[in-house]
Order: C-alpha cells, then structure tokens, then sequence
C-alpha cells in the first residue's frame, strides 16, 4: 500500500465511495478508512440464499437528476423498478401513497370528483387554517378518516412522539394523487441494481486502496498524516469529541426471518399502519431485484422503530429546532477547519436520499477541483 495519499476518505457510504471513485478518476491518490467490515454504509446489501438483503432497511433509487441516473447506471447493472406500497391496517391492504386506489378501498369512490369532495368535506369539518404540528397538516391535506387509517399510527411508531409534536414538514413529502397511480415515487428515473447494492459500491471502489473494521477517530492523528486532505462522512458531533452536545438521532431495529416459500407479500413493502403492530414495514428482498433466481425461499425484515443511543447505528435525524441549532453551531466548527472536508448524511445531519448523496460529492468535487 502507499504510504502517502492526495485524499483520505473516512467512511465507505454512497457519499465516500462516490468521492473516492472522483477523484480517483481524475488521477488522485485516494484511501478509503471504513469503521464496519464492510463497505457500503446503509445502502450495503448481502447475499442471502442468492437475495440481496438489504441489511439497513429498503432502499430504491429513484432521482429527477439525470446527472445522478447516468451515474448510478453507469457502476451499477440496474434493472426497471416501480417502488409500489401497501399498507396493512387491520388486515386490509391499502395502497400508498394516497391514490385512487387509496380511496377507492376507504371511501368506496371511483372518480377524482367523488374523492375530492370526500376528503373536501373531512378537510373542512377540521377547520384548521395555519397547520401547526404534524397531525394538524395531514388533518388539512387529506382529512381524518386517511390521517386515522394510514397516517397517525405509522408515524407516531416511526418517531415515537405524538403527531401533535411533530414537525408538519414530515408528513409534506407524501404525495397525493386523484388518480389510479400507485407509484410511490413521483420522480422521472428510478430502478434497482441488480444483484443488490454492493456490487455498485465495489465497482465505485476499483482500484481505490481501502481497509475497512478501522475508526479513523481512534486514531485520527496517525491517519491524518497520510493523506493532504481529508474528506469525513461520520457523524458530526463525534468529530469534535462531542464538546458541544450529543445531536440526536432516531434508531431502527431488523428482524430477518426466511420463510419456505417462493413469495410472501404482495408486493416488496408492506406497511403496517396500527400503532398495536410494533414494526412499521415489512420488506421482502427478492422483490427488490427482477433477476433474483430463488423461486424456493424468500428473506423478509420486520423494521422496529427504537430510540438512539451509543453503540446503536445513527438513522434518521430528528428535525426540531433544538437539534437544527446545535447542528449549525458544529458547522461553524466545521468552517473553521483546514484540508477537511465534511461530506454526506452523518457528516452534515442531515437526511439525504441516495442522489443527493451523489450530488453532494459531485458539488464537492468541484469545489476541490476547481
Ligand atoms: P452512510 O451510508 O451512513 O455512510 C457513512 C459511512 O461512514 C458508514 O459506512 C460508517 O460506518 C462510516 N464511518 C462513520 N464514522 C466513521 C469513522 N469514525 N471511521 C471510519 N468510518 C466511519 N435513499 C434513497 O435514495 N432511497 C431509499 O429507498 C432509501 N431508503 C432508506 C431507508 C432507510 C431505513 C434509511 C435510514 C435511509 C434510506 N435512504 C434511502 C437514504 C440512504 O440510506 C442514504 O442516502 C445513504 O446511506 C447516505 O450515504 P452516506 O455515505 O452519506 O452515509
Ligand atoms: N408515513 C405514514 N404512513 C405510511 C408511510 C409514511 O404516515 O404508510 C409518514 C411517516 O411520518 C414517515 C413520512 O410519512 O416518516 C415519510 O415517509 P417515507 O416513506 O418518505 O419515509 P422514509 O423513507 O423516510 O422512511
């Protein structure tokens, strides 16, 4: 290995591997450290029985940048994948996000007329004018009886807080459609890497120098030295010891069950929207990847919802003032620092789908490059 390089990496996430693969490209010399024992941050799959599992939770790619499409296409053997969600409330499936079909099944309509003026009439009878928390905004964009059925329950699991608590924005990224369009995604490009995500990060990695099971922070001095700059996607607050306060996080929980059969659900996501049913979703792996070969068992993840503390993986981050503050105090720090750059989820608190990790690299890769 050599023993001095243009760049440290420290983490081999969607957002690291993108790095290395950038830079490499342009003739640097690039070392990736990653703290697991394997590469991929939570887009990491593993196969299981020939189905790649999703180890940290489902993941779809799905972009309106081209920018982004042409260069997941282009390390990854990607197959068409149209993300279609059922939720499960007390043994009824019921399509998401809110659809034709949704209403169809709640309300026994079939034309977008009939289901504006139910759902007109339940938006009116609350009467709420400026949403102030979560539960009120999903009140006055779909009305009770969906909030009830698909929404409070769900959503109360997932953060474990009251509806009343929460932040509107959440529930703002749900769309809703008055026509039969089950897609859960609204963007232009969106498929599946075959064979799982893995693979793509590997073919991000050709040719990168990378080790893997090693904390660049316990032994941050002797791995600053081998590079002139370093690009960091760990957590924020960790970087600097914490000295400010811990940021907090929202955690998950996977139990990976196989079953004997050749498919389980109807389809890869089933949500479980009962507060009573303690996980939120159900994943069935080989319906994630069109080319799985298995026809004689499938692997299923029953996500559970758990609150965060040291030791547990750093999941989801919790938008509230309190947090975004000391966030923003941590990125003063952060301005202040030479030849480090932060990069991705961890590194910036900050929830990033899959292209904006992309996109955030190729941002910073500019900037390095200019
Ligand atoms: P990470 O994947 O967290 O990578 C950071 C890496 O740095 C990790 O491997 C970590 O081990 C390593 N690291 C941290 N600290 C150190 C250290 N001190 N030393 C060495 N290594 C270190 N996005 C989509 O586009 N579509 C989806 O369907 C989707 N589904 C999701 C489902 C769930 C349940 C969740 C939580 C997220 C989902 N996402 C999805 C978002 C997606 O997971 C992120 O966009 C992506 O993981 C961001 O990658 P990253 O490299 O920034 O962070
Ligand atoms: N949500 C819901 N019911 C569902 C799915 C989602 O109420 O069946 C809410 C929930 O509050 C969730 C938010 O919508 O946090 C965003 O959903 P999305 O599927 O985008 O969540 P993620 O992929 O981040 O888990």
């Amino acid at each position: 290995m050599k023993k001095h390089y243009d760049y440290l990496i420290v983490g081999s996430g969607i957002s690291g591997s993108t790095m290395a693969r950038l830079l490499s490209d342009a003739g640097k010399t690039v070392l990736v450290v990653e703290k697991r024992d394997e590469v991929g941050g939570n887009v990491h799959t593993d196969l299981i029985d020939g189905i790649p599992v999703h180890t940290y939770g489902p993941h779809i790619f799905h972009t309106h940048s081209k920018e982004a499409w042409d260069f997941f296409c282009k390390y990854a053997d990607v197959a068409p994948y149209v993300n279609r969600v059922f939720a499960n409330y007390k043994g009824k499936l019921i399509s998401m996000p809110f659809n034709m079909h949704t209403f169809e099944a709640l309300f026994g309509v079939k034309t977008p007329e009939e289901a504006k003026e139910v759902i007109g009439k339940e938006i009116e009878k609350e009467g709420i004018k400026e949403p102030k928390n979560l539960e009120e905004q999903a009140l006055s964009l779909v009305g009770r009886t969906i909030y009830e059925t698909l929404i409070k329950g769900y959503t109360e699991k997932q953060w474990g807080r009251d509806a009343t608590e929460l932040p509107a924005s959440i529930i703002k990224r749900l769309p809703i459609r008055y026509e039969y369009n089950d897609n859960y995604f609204n963007d232009a490009y969106q498929g599946e890497p075959k064979g799982g995500y893995t693979p793509f990060i590997e073919n991000l990695l050709k040719g990168v120098d990378v080790i893997t099971g090693v904390d660049y922070l316990a032994n941050k001095e002797e791995y600053d030295e081998k590079a002139d700059e370093v690009i960091y996607t760990g957590r924020l607050d960790e970087y600097f010891g914490f000295e400010l306060g811990h940021l907090e996080w929202r955690s998950l929980r996977f139990d990976v069950k196989k079953e004997e059969v050749d498919s389980f659900q109807c389809t890869a996501v089933v949500n479980y929207t009962e507060r009573e049913v303690p996980y939120t979703r159900v994943s069935e792996h080989k319906k994630f990847d069109p080319s799985c070969t298995n026809h004689h068992s499938t692997i299923l993840s029953y996500e559970y919802p758990d609150s965060f503390e040291e030791g547990k993986i750093p999941y989801y981050v919790v938008n509230d003032a309190k947090n975004s503050t000391l966030a923003n105090k941590y990125k003063e720090k952060v301005a202040a620092l030479n030849n480090v750059y932060f990069l991705g989820r961890l590194a910036n608190y900050q929830y990033y789908d899959m292209d904006d990790a992309i996109l955030s690299a190729f941002e910073l890769y500019k900037e390095l490059t200019k």
